[in-house]
Formats: C-alpha cells, structure tokens, sequence
C-alpha cells in the first residue's frame, strides 16, 4: 500500500495524512540498513516491526517545496544487548522535513531536515521510514538491571544463577578476589 501525494494537489491550507506503514516494507529497509558494514557490530542483530506503524502527518506546499510535520508512533523488538531476550520498544519520533524539487538525480543529503524529491510524485512511506531507521538505538536493554548470560556457560542471570566460579577479569569480583587468604 503507497500513500503517494502530488505536490500540485496539496491545498494552500494544507492535507492531512493518516496512514499504517507497511510493515515488511519497512523491515526490508531496517534490515538494509544492518547490513552496512561499519554499523554491523555496534548494532543489535535485528530489529522487527510486527505491527505498522502508523504515521499523522500534516503536509503543507510552500512553491515547489513540500513541508511534512507530524509523528510516527510504533513498537518494534529487538534482542536485549546484554541477555538477548527479545525486547519490545515503543517508536514515538517526530516527523518535520522539507523536501525540495530536484531536477535530476537526488543530492547528497547533508541535512536530515531536508531533502530532494523527484518528479510530480511522493511516496509518504518511504520519506517516514528514513525517522524510524533514524531513531533506532545502537543497544536496548530489557531493563535497567538486566545481568546478562553467564560468559561461560550461556545461563540467563535474570533467571537463573549458574554454578560457574566467577570470571577472570569481571570488575564485580575483582574486590572479592583481593580478599581472598592467600
Ligand atoms: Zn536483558
Ligand atoms: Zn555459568
């Protein structure tokens, strides 16, 4: 589903648009986005939206420039950057962008706050999508106290405790290691 609007269309006192984004579209850019090599290991393994997101927008006409405000509210999951158990996150981001008439091909984007459309068309989703994949956070935790797994054997510390002798080099028992008789 395309919500696509024609600059020319929108009234003097603007439009507004209500729409869900398409969800797998979405998570197809997400999952795009990932693969960039630079971003790989500082970025949770996946991120899913298991329901559209939906986006209120207002756009408004200013001569061949089309200005859109509104927001885009959600949830999507992602592993816990500590446990790994998935977590759910709410997306709750602002939408304010100007997107110019370009000529020819679309320019280098050096400003998130504006950009380039070509032709007589726009595609709301694909202008939206870019705030998700924006606002998406490089680590997420399940909760503040989250313990993490076991590093040797992989257990849950949320919910269970191994029988594992604490690890070399973990701050947590440096203190007790020192008071150890020798
Ligand atoms: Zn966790
Ligand atoms: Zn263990």
């Amino acid at each position: 589903m395309q919500v696509v609007i024609r600059p020319q269309d929108i009234p003097p006192q603007g439009r507004h648009f209500d729409f869900d984004l398409d969800s797998s579209q979405l998570n197809e850019r997400v999952a795009e986005v990932r693969k960039v090599a630079d971003h790989q290991s500082l970025m949770p393994p996946s991120y899913v939206f298991n329901s559209a997101p939906k986006a209120s927008l207002k756009v408004y006409r200013r001569g061949n420039s089309v200005e859109i405000h509104g927001s885009l509210f959600g949830a999507y999951s992602t592993p816990c950057s500590r446990c790994a158990e998935d977590t759910e996150v709410k997306l709750d981001v602002p939408v304010n962008i100007t997107l110019e008439k370009s000529a020819g091909k679309e320019g280098e984007q050096d400003d998130v706050a504006i950009g380039y459309y070509v032709g007589e068309e726009i595609e709301l989703q694909s202008v939206v999508e870019e705030f998700a994949v924006l606002a998406l956070p490089f680590s997420v935790l399940c909760s503040e106290g989250c313990k993490g797994l076991c590093t040797s054997c992989g257990a849950n510390l949320n919910s269970e405790m191994c029988a594992c002798p604490p690890a070399e080099g973990d701050e947590r028992f440096a203190v007790l290691r020192g008071l150890k008789i020798q």
